[in-house]
């Protein structure tokens, strides 16, 4: 047996009516934990009700940041299963953020075998409505009672499990992006590259000013320069000029390295479209779409899979993709990839996992 202890709750809630779910503010009735110590690495993994657990106020992860996530999604398909898109790249990737936070590795097959039996025991929280799914949340904290700044001796591991409706309840439709060359949101040789909970703080600023003015999400550029595009929001973004798919290359270590991102590439590869993977500027993105060959331009990431960009403001230039409408490109991806994912295409490239 894998040692899992699992305590069943003796209080099952209510399941949420699947017209009614929105994104991240219902959890399920177990979630996964584990803890980390010196002596014992890793141990005692049990699945238990959800629910609050005590903390210290002088718990490190309040006070320095040692905090990671990822974010990925079990579907309830076609064939009334219940199934995971591309989950070991979570898990390496999960590993890849613990490394550069001085956060020990887990082991990724035991991590799997963990999130499939939660899987199981939570299979009906997976809703069954049309583009809704269950969210699913692993992260990792510091928790020595400690002030001082040092990696900490103690961690926890949790996944938690949420309940999630369709991103697009209103219709496939694009967002306003706000380009900011005033905030930066990484730096080369800094956290980039990996799901840090401090990305996110380091993010909020400028959302909120953006948001101010009416837009949905920032476009990040480079730190250095101030030019060349890096990601929107919590995104990665292409951009489709004349018959060629640009996306930053993640060489320079401050972007994350997306799955749909990664997924987008390879069935765009797949299907004859060259694909680049380069430094773009947010000049040349602005001289395409002079030229009329900006022909779509969209985020993409787990939780909207593909969002079309609709505007774009740099330093109040606008400019309108598509007439504001959604690009052809963006509606093929997004049905190719959703249709993978929810059994109505086949899945040539073995990304999907089934959990039963
Ligand atoms: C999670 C995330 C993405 C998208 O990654 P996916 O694996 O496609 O969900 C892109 N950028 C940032 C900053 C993210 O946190």
């Amino acid at each position: 047996m894998n040692g899992i202890q699992f305590i069943r709750t003796k209080a099952p809630k209510q399941k949420p009516d699947k017209g009614s779910l929105q994104f991240g503010n219902i959890f399920s009735d177990h979630m996964f934990v584990m803890d980390y110590s010196m002596d014992k690495g890793w141990h005692d993994p049990r699945i238990i009700p959800y629910g609050p657990f005590e903390a210290e106020p002088s718990m490190m992860v309040f006070h320095y940041g040692q905090a990671i996530f990822e974010g990925l999604k079990a579907y309830r398909n076609m064939q009334g299963e219940i199934v995971t898109f591309r989950p070991m790249d979570n898990i390496v990737r999960l590993n890849r953020s613990a490394e550069r936070l001085c956060i020990p590795k887990l082991d990724e097959e035991f991590v799997w075998e963990a999130l499939k039996m939660l899987l199981e025991i939570e299979k009906d929280w997976v809703p069954d409505g049309e583009g809704t799914s269950l969210y699913i949340r692993p992260f990792i904290i510091a928790t020595d009672p400690y002030l001082g700044v040092r990696p900490s001796h103690t961690y926890k591991f949790f996944i938690i499990l949420s309940p999630v409706g369709a991103y697009y309840a209103e219709g496939f439709e694009p967002v306003k992006i706000y380009v900011t060359d005033k905030y930066v949101r990484a730096a080369r040789g800094g956290l980039g590259y990996t799901k840090a909970a401090a990305n996110y703080a380091a993010s909020l600023y400028a959302a909120e000013e953006a948001k101010k003015k009416g837009y949905t999400q920032v476009l990040w550029l480079d730190a250095c320069h101030h030019s060349y595009v890096e990601e929107v929001g919590t995104m990665n973004i292409f951009f489709k000029i004349g018959e060629v798919l640009v996306t930053p290359s993640l060489e320079g270590g401050s972007i994350l390295g997306g799955i749909t991102r990664d997924s987008v590439i390879t069935l765009a590869s797949s299907m004859g479209y060259k694909v680049e993977e380069r430094l773009i500027s947010i000049q040349e993105v602005f001289e395409a779409h002079e030229q009329g060959r900006l022909e779509d331009v969209f985020g993409t990431g787990t939780a909207a899979v593909i969002s079309p960009v609709g505007e774009l403001n740099w330093n109040d230039r606008i400019i309108k993709i598509n007439g504001g409408k959604t690009g052809n490109f963006s509606k093929m991806m997004y049905e190719k990839l959703t249709g993978i994912q929810y059994g109505k295409e086949e899945d040539t490239f073995g990304w999907v996992k089934k959990i039963c």
